[in-house]
């Protein structure tokens, strides 16, 4: 049907060159649905596929745009949440105990419940004795000793570790030393291994424990900043009860002596630790209670003022009288 050469259109009675391309041609005429003329009307149905072609480019740079600038959005947003991640994603937490941890928190802003108990930073200077400065790869127990050392005070222990460096002639330490009277030296950072638990060194928190006979049972005050400090730390690292063992839980060394020859005294320290959490926790949940009564009370009363045209401001009052 189509074939070069010239051709007269029946519409516009235009003579068109036909070469065998379509390119190039000139309508004159309406549409080509009134127009006889195979060349017209494939000059119609090609202006129709430049045109629809245009369309689908500009559809297609459409998306195009769209669909980066989604791009852009997405990557933005990740952007923005990883860089405001909160100190509660921390590495050293296992999976497991931020999940047990975390769903039995109330909804609060409080990540924190258990205050820090006193805590004398004395942080022996690095050497390959009793500070090697080496990171722990997690930190999944807390490991209690007692020191088999009696009436020896923290203090004097801490100055051991630290001599170690000139003695040369053992390797001990501990992340914390708990004295006779309570008080808390932390000698160790909570991320750097200490020489006390054996293999568990590197995924591991200890507390040193004085103690002033050699049943290995802990003063009232030594038992109290142990609860204290235990119950501070697993909150911290999101640990739970079964996370705090004892060094012979770890080798079987009769270490911490009292609570490896008293099971029973051990396992109601842990009840302790933990029931210290809870109360920590609710003491912290009344005040914000207490709070959030008091501005629901507050909100109460504006509308009440608010209702009978009492205006806010005293001068106003003044001022209508
Ligand atoms: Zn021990």
């Amino acid at each position: 049907m189509m074939e070069c050469g010239l051709r007269k259109c029946s519409l516009s009675g235009e003579y068109i060159n036909y070469y065998g391309r379509i390119s190039g041609l000139v309508l004159r005429a309406g549409s080509a649905a009134d127009c006889k003329c195979p060349i017209y009307r494939m000059a119609w149905a090609y202006r129709y596929m430049q045109r629809e072609n245009r369309r689908r480019k500009s559809r297609h740079t459409l998306i195009t745009i769209i669909l980066l600038e989604l791009i852009l959005a997405v990557g933005g947003l990740s952007y923005l949440v990883l860089k405001n991640k909160q100190p509660g994603e921390d590495p050293f937490l296992t999976e497991d105990t931020v999940i047990e941890y975390f769903t039995e928190a109330p909804e609060t802003e409080v990540e924190f419940f258990v205050p820090k108990p006193d805590i004398s930073e004395q942080l022996l200077s690095i050497n390959e004795w009793s500070r090697p400065g080496k990171k722990i790869r997690s930190l999944d127990y807390i490991v209690i000793h007692y020191l088999g050392n009696p009436k020896t005070t923290a203090q004097e222990n801490h100055d051991y570790f630290e001599s170690l460096k000139e003695l040369q002639n053992v390797s001990m330490s501990a992340n914390y030393v708990i004295g006779l009277e309570g008080e808390i030296i932390h000698c160790v950072p909570d991320d750097e291994v200490a020489y006390a638990s054996n293999r568990a060194n590197s995924y591991s928190i200890s507390i040193e424990n004085c103690h002033p006979d050699d049943t290995g049972r802990f003063t009232q005050a030594t038992y109290d900043s142990l609860v204290k400090l235990a119950a501070y730390l697993s909150e911290q690292y999101g640990l739970g009860r079964d996370q705090i063992i004892r060094h012979y839980d770890v080798t079987e060394k009769d270490c911490p002596k009292y609570f490896v020859e008293h099971e029973d005294a051990w396992e109601r320290f842990r009840d302790q630790v933990m029931a210290y959490r809870e109360e920590c926790r609710s003491e912290v949940m009344e005040e914000i209670e207490l709070e959030r009564s008091r501005e629901t009370e507050f909100t109460q009363l504006e509308e009440f003022l608010a209702e009978n045209g009492v205006e806010e401001n005293a001068d106003d009052i003044g001022a209508e009288g």
